[in-house]
């Protein structure tokens, strides 16, 4: 059948054999007919049109003419240099066709006043259009051959180019398998969804996206294709998810206790935002269930993750067990264990802070009091991870800040005991909700998306250098007020030393600007000591300086809500995210707060839409989403290890609606039939399951 069919090996296809055979299998990753089939066209090229040589322009764009060749000659031109050039002409007039390489072969296959298409770049000079080495076919074979108007362009390397296997080739090839397999493809997606989308059918697709009849074909071949592309994906994420809640097992906490009813009955610092109730009872209702939890909170900085983080945590306490939360830093960490401990004061829980500054001494009183179970809560780093930081029963690992921690670094957390923990992972990168459902689509979601009553939006403005003067006056403005100011400079690896020199003069220029004893300035940046780091974030903090000029070490968590100004010193080298990240500095008070970016006049285009961007909206997802725009899903962190970059035919970013289409689809199918055991359903199970084989979409999460 035509299944098997597409099983055999690629050098079988007549036109492959074994030598090119083998540079597809290496360059392409095609080692059978079935793969050949989906090697999708980048692009296409229009040849509806065919030009006579009256209607020619100068242009760029490739052009075909139908007409034949009535004059060839070698012409020698320089030392040795010999070119073959020929009279090509239609009834309208003449151009001159030029070879410059494989001469001799061409001269003797060339055939004289026998009509041909051509098809390239036409060169203008002297009032004469000529086209260098052009793709050729004779017009008989033009008419007869199945490649269509659209002519597709293949992936490709270098070395195929080099070796001979060009586009013409691959075409050619594919042209064959479709021969060979009489153009016959089995349906994968049940009928009832074909109709319900008014998808055309699988043969159609695969020959319109080869071969396609028309542009209107193309389009329905390319929608059925993406659809169906991300639609698998998203059966085996979401059936993993599925799996994961019935056969993993995790500690139901089957109480709402002592300490979870005491503290919201009687030490709540203020009301919780809709948001965070609405997350909260996400959460609660998967620890209530014996499956293991594996949620990603998203929230955007300020939006009060820490409070649902410390009440999770409580249920855990109350069902007897412990909590851990982890942070990629040991500034975060710290404050995380002073806001967790400030807010469970009055509950009389055991809560300790375990680092890598950790003395050797209080390390032993947590190793043993979280294996005798009598430490409740424990607050790191990856200082967490080491062997010797034993459980006697961890409930709820909690990770700040998920992107910069591996999966293997996440799953040495769950090994610590037979049952896994819960996981709730924490993020206040908002990740756009397309990345999302295919980088965690077999996590559940929970989002802040509301931000605690009061705040006052953070007015953020470009200002150019020239400028300076202004800033500086608003700037004492603020400080005259009791306000305080951060400064960053960009710290970008490549140019290390050359930013330090910046850091260091902006440090020199500042102070001068703000002499001591009315104004002070810290300073804080990567190279020096964590402890002289820590003292002097201390002495901002407590208010004891008014200005900190930073590197981007402050980018992450630190909260001084008494700082008002965020000025970002060439503004135009940070990505989107880090500006927003740096932005959420400020505004944690109650106190207007700005940020100010700063910048040379010289703008790239993409730099001139993330200033504007942030000027214009501190909707951390709405940045995202104009960030991946930007740059593309390939540099949004953690995709990369994802597999979500192998797509064949869908774009992330252009294919958003396709893509929550198929979630939505996939759903609803899991939903009605888990096991895809149904018959209509057969098909589509074996291609998922030959999918799951070979797809390793979902290593990065486990
Ligand atoms: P995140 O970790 O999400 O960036 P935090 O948990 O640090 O945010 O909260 C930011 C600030 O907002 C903290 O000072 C916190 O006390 C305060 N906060 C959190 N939730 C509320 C709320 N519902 N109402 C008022 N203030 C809140
Ligand atoms: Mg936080």
């Amino acid at each position: 059948m035509q299944n098997n069919l597409l099983e055999t090996p690629i050098e079988y296809l007549k036109g492959v054999g074994p030598q090119r055979g083998e540079l597809l299998r290496k360059e392409l990753g095609i080692h059978k007919y079935g793969d050949l089939i989906n090697l999708f066209p980048n692009r296409y090229i229009d040849r509806t049109r065919y030009y006579k040589v009256n209607e020619l322009v100068p242009s760029n764009s490739e052009v075909q003419i139908v007409g034949k060749i009535i004059h060839v000659k070698t012409v020698e031109f320089g030392k040795g240099k010999k070119r073959l050039s020929s009279t090509f002409i239609d009834d309208t007039g003449e151009i001159e066709i030029v070879w410059f390489q494989g001469i001799k072969w061409i001269r003797e296959s060339l055939k004289i006043n026998v009509p041909y298409v051509i098809f390239g770049k036409t060169n203008h000079f002297n009032g004469q259009y000529s086209m260098p080495h052009p793709e050729m076919e004779l017009l008989e074979d033009h008419k007869a051959s199945l490649r269509s108007a659209m002519q597709p362009v293949y992936p490709s390397t270098e070395k195929l180019a080099n070796k001979g296997i060009s586009n013409k080739v691959i075409n050619k090839i594919m042209q064959q398998l479709f021969v060979e397999t009489h153009a016959l493809f089995v349906e994968t997606l049940p009928g009832y969804l074909l109709e319900e989308l008014q998808f055309i059918p699988k043969n159609a697709a695969l020959f319109n996206i080869h071969f396609p009849k028309s542009q209107e074909l193309l389009a329905k071949a390319q929608y059925r294709l993406k659809f169906e592309e991300l639609f698998f994906i998203q059966l085996q994420l979401i059936s993993k998810n599925l799996i994961r809640k019935h056969k993993i097992k995790g500690h139901a906490f089957e109480n709402v206790g002592y300490y979870f009813n005491e503290f919201y009955n009687n030490h709540l610092p203020f009301d919780l935002t809709n948001a965070q109730k609405k997350v909260l009872k996400e959460i609660r209702n998967d620890l209530g269930n014996p499956a293991q939890m594996n949620r990603l909170l998203q929230g955007d900085v300020g939006s009060g993750k820490t409070i649902v983080a410390l009440m999770s945590m409580l249920l855990a306490i109350d069902n007897g067990f412990q909590a851990c939360i982890m942070a990629p830093t040991e500034i975060l960490a710290n404050q995380h264990f002073n806001g967790i401990s400030e807010l469970a004061e009055p509950l009389g829980i055991n809560i300790k802070l375990l680092t890598g500054s950790t003395k050797t001494a209080d390390r032993r009183i947590i190793h043993e009091e979280l294996e005798n179970g009598t430490l409740h809560i424990i607050v790191g780093t990856h200082a967490l991870l080491e062997d010797k930081v034993q459980f006697k029963n961890l409930g709820l690992a909690i990770i700040d800040e998920q992107h910069r921690f591996g999966v293997e670094q996440r799953s040495k957390l769950w090994k610590k005991n037979d049952i896994p923990p819960h996981v709730l992972v924490m993020t206040a990168t908002p990740i756009p909700r397309t990345l999302a459902m295919s980088l965690y689509g077999d996590l559940d979601i929970s989002v802040i998306d509301e931000l605690p009553p009061g705040r006052k939006p953070i007015q953020t403005v470009h200002r150019y250098d020239s400028n300076r003067l202004k800033v500086w006056k608003f700037i004492r403005d603020e400080i005259e007020k009791g306000r305080q100011i951060y400064i960053v400079y960009p710290l970008i690896q490549e140019s290390e030393t050359l930013d330090y020199k910046d850091l260091m003069d902006g440090y020199e220029g500042i102070s001068r600007d703000f002499p001591l004893p009315k104004y002070s300035v810290s300073m804080v940046h990567g190279k020096m000591k964590p402890a002289e780091k820590d003292a002097e974030m201390k002495r901002f903090s407590e208010g004891k300086t008014n200005i900190m000029v930073a590197t981007t070490v402050i980018e992450v968590g630190v909260n001084v809500p008494n700082a008002s100004v965020m000025i970002i010193e060439s503004a135009e080298r940070f990505g989107l995210s880090q500006l927003h990240q740096l932005r959420g500095r400020v505004g944690r008070g109650a106190e207007q707060s700005y940020c100010i970016l700063m910048t040379g006049h010289k703008l790239s285009s993409d730099s001139k839409t993330r200033l504007e961007t942030m000027c214009k909206t501190n909707d951390g997802f709405e940045i995202a989403e104009v960030d991946l725009k930007l740059r593309g899903p390939g540099d949004i962190m953690g995709t990369q290890q994802s597999g979500v970059l192998n797509l064949q035919i869908a774009d992330l970013v252009k294919d958003k609606d396709i893509l929550q289409m198929a979630r939505h689809y996939a759903i609803k199918l899991l939903k009605e039939d888990p096991s895809m055991t149904k018959p209509e359903h057969q098909k589509l199970r074996e291609v998922f399951i030959e999918l799951g084989k070979k797809k390793n979409i979902w290593n990065y999460i486990s």
